[in-house]
Parts: structure tokens; C-alpha cells; sequence
């Protein structure tokens, strides 16, 4: 079987991945710019079981421990470790929808606490706060280099921009990069944000759409913010390092522009943080970089194939901002998919032509 990967970032890694250790020996990878480029080498590095639907929370439910038990096995080491998420119920929208979550959560196995936010000593605020210790980070390049690396010598990479798909009879024969045709059997889309364009560009409706958002890292200040804290302006937390990490809680308009940090966000970014962690009354950016959520309608992701494609097309991609986590059981499930025709309940849940038939997953937790 001749599998080409379309994009280099965690999902195409970690397929092409799982399609190695399933003994596929001819995979090539076609990355527009360099291994993780896109959003993979731009996250935050944060996993949750946390999400507003059942279908996201019983797919974290599997995806998380594999992530977990991945970190354990690649020859680069991700640094998982679970340190909690907390939000801020600090308006009437986040006591709703974690009032309403909790009792999913709970009903999971994986239910929270409502608590003071005073109980936690980095805070300095009266609100009401609520904690999901289940939570936890990693760091995101050591998980897809860690991918690439332990798969480097049975990969062909090749840098190129992905043109035009090859089909004749119904099926993937090839696609084009550099100008040339790249014989395949199957082309697996995990092009993040690039999909949809890609695959309009081929005929092909996939409804994922850029939204660009921006991270900060302050400098140093002693280590106490454990868990990833989430207000309804910011999300921050602690680096090893000692350096406060987040990102501003707004709406962006959607689509492609520079992958540049903005002066306002850094501020209002600083602003908000000084006002709610002890001890950052000064405190200052150091660094940024910004990289695209990679939104679907229903900010639920796409996996698998569907009836009105060609044979041998797959889309890995649209996971609206929290996929890194996701990536190696992704991966997994593709390569089952791909490799040996397993369907994985999560690939009809998850499934392209869910947006035909109206079987939506309302997905509200976009942090
Ligand atoms: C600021 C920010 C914070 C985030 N925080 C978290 C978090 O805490 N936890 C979490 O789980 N997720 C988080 N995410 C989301 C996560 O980063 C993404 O869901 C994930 O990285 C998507 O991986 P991917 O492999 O699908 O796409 P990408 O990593 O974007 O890879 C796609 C690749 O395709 C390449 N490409 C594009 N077009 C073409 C083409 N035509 N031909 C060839 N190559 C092409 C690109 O160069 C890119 O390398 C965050 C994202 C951002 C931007």
C-alpha cells in the first residue's frame, strides 16, 4: 500500500506513526514548509477530558490515556504531567455551561469541584472557581518530534506544497507536489487549518476554517500556578521554566493572514493577569507567537472518509483548537481505519458526512 500523509504536524506524524509499527513500509509525508510548522509547534501543550459533549468527553476518555502512555514510550520525552484546568466562574455564561458540564462530567467519571477561588493561593480574586484535577500538559514539539523520530528512517519527507489530488475510476491514484504526480494508493488529509483550502481547492466541501489566535509567555515568577487557569478573558498557567504562559479569550475573525502577535493582545493579556495572580503586579511579556485554531461548525473534528469521495481519501483535521492532545489516538484510529478497515465507533460519530446528515456535535468548549 503507497500512503502519502498530507501535512507534517502531530496528526500526520502520529499516522504515519501507528502505519509504521503496523509494518507499511512505503509512506511518504508532504509538508509545505517544515515538520511542524503549523499548529502543532504552536499550542499550548494543554489535555483535557473536559468538553461540553458526550461524544468529545468519551473520545478524551480514551484519547487522553493514550496520549499518557505514548509520553512513556517515544524516545523524546513530552513531559505529561497532570496539573488540573480551573476556571473562573466569573459570569453568568461559564456558571451555565460548567454547571451543566458537571453533571455530564460527572455521570463520566470524571467529575469536578465547585470551590472558592481563594482556596488556591495564586489567586486574588472572591469568585467562585471550579476544578477538574483530571487535567493536565505536555510539550507539544517533544510529542510530534518524539513521533518523527522514532519513524524517521521508514518515512520519505518530502517539502513541497500538496496541489492537486489524482483520481481515476473513483479512486486516488496520486497528487501533485513540485509539479510532479506522487503515485499513492491513499492520501491521508492532516493538513489542520490548510484542509478546508486544500480540499476545496479539489472539488471537495470540508468545512474547517482558520481562526488565529496568539500566545504570550511573561518572564519569570516563582511557580505556582498548577493548574491552567481559565477566566473569561484569559487562559494562563505556569511553564517548568517559572514563566506564565496564555492566551486572550476573544473571537477573531476567521481566516488566513501573518502569524504575527499583536500589541493590544499582549496587554490586555498582562492587564488581565495582573490583576488576578499575586505576585504579577509587574509582570512583563517576554515572547509570543501566534497559530491557527482550526474551526469546524461544530467545533467537533473530522476523521475518516466519506461515500462521496474518491476511494483511498481521508481527512484527519478540524480539531478547533485542542487536537494536539488528540493526535496520537487520532493516529491510531487512522491507521487502524486505513491499514486494516477498521471502523472505530469514533469515526461514524466523527465522521465528514455527519454535516449532511445534520448530525451535529455542539461542542462549547473552545478554550
Ligand atoms: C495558540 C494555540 C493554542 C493551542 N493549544 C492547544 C492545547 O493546549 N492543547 C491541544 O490539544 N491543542 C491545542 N491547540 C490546537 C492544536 O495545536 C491543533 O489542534 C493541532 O496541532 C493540529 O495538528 P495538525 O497536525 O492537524 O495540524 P498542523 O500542526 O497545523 O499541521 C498541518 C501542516 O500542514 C502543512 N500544510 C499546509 N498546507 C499544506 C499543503 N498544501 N501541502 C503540504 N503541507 C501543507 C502545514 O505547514 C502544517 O505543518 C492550540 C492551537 C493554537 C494555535
Amino acid at each position: 500500500m503507497r500512503v502519502v500523509i498530507l501535512g507534517a504536524g502531530g496528526h500526520g506524524l502520529s499516522l504515519a506513526y501507528h502505519l509504521v509499527k503496523k509494518g507499511i513500509n512505503d509512506i511518504s509525508m508532504v509538508e509545505a514548509k517544515r515538520i511542524n510548522y503549523g499548529s502543532s509547534g504552536r499550542n499550548a501543550g494543554r489535555y483535557r477530558y473536559h468538553f461540553y459533549t458526550k461524544e468529545n468527553v468519551e473520545f478524551a476518555k480514551e484519547g487522553i490515556p493514550y496520549l499518557l502512555k505514548l509520553c512513556k514510550d517515544l524516545p523524546l520525552n513530552p513531559l505529561c504531567m497532570k496539573t488540573g484546568y480551573l476556571w473562573i466562574l466569573d459570569d453568568e455564561k461559564s456558571k451555565d455551561v460548567i454547571s451543566r458540564a458537571h453533571s455530564l462530567w460527572s455521570s463520566e467519571g470524571v467529575g469536578g469541584k465547585f470551590l472558592p477561588c481563594n482556596d488556591f493561593d495564586f489567586l486574588k480574586i472572591e469568585e467562585e472557581c471550579y476544578l477538574a484535577p483530571q487535567d493536565g500538559s505536555f510539550h507539544h514539539d517533544y510529542l510530534s518530534l518524539g513521533m518523527y523520530e522514532a519513524i524517521k528512517d521508514h518515512v520519505k519527507v518530502i517539502i513541497g506544497e500538496a496541489m492537486r489530488l489524482k483520481v481515476s475510476g473513483g479512486k486516488i491514484v496520486g497528487v501533485e507536489v513540485n509539479g510532479s504526480i506522487i503515485p499513492a494508493d491513499v492520501v491521508a488529509v492532516t493538513l489542520g487549518a490548510w484542509t478546508g483550502h486544500f480540499m476545496k481547492r479539489n472539488g471537495i466541501e470540508v468545512p474547517v476554517e482558520p481562526e488565529k489566535k496568539e500566545i504570550f509567555v511573561t518572564e519569570d515568577l516563582k511557580f505556582r500556578v498548577k493548574p491552567l487557569t481559565i477566566s473569561k478573558r484569559i487562559y494562563f498557567s505556569h511553564t517548568l521554566k517559572g514563566e506564565i504562559i496564555g492566551g486572550v479569550e476573544d473571537e477573531v475573525p476567521r481566516g488566513f493572514g501573518e502569524l504575527d502577535i499583536s500589541v493590544e493582545r499582549s496587554l490586555s493579556f498582562t492587564r488581565t493577569l495582573r490583576s488576578l495572580v499575586k505576585g504579577a503586579e509587574g509582570i512583563r511579556i517576554l515572547r509570543g507567537w501566534s497559530g491557527y485554531y482550526e474551526m469546524t461548525p461544530d467545533h467537533s473534528h473530522i476523521m475518516g472518509f466519506s461515500d462521496s469521495w474518491p476511494d483511498g481519501l481521508y481527512v484527519d483535521a478540524g480539531y478547533s483548537g485542542h487536537g494536539m492532545m488528540f493526535s496520537p489516538y487520532s493516529g491510531k484510529i487512522m491507521a487502524d481505519l486505513i491499514a486494516d478497515g477498521v471502523k472505530n465507533k469514533f469515526t461514524k460519530i466523527f465522521s465528514p458526512q455527519r454535516f449532511e446528515e445534520n448530525k451535529l456535535i455542539d461542542e462549547r468548549m473552545v478554550i
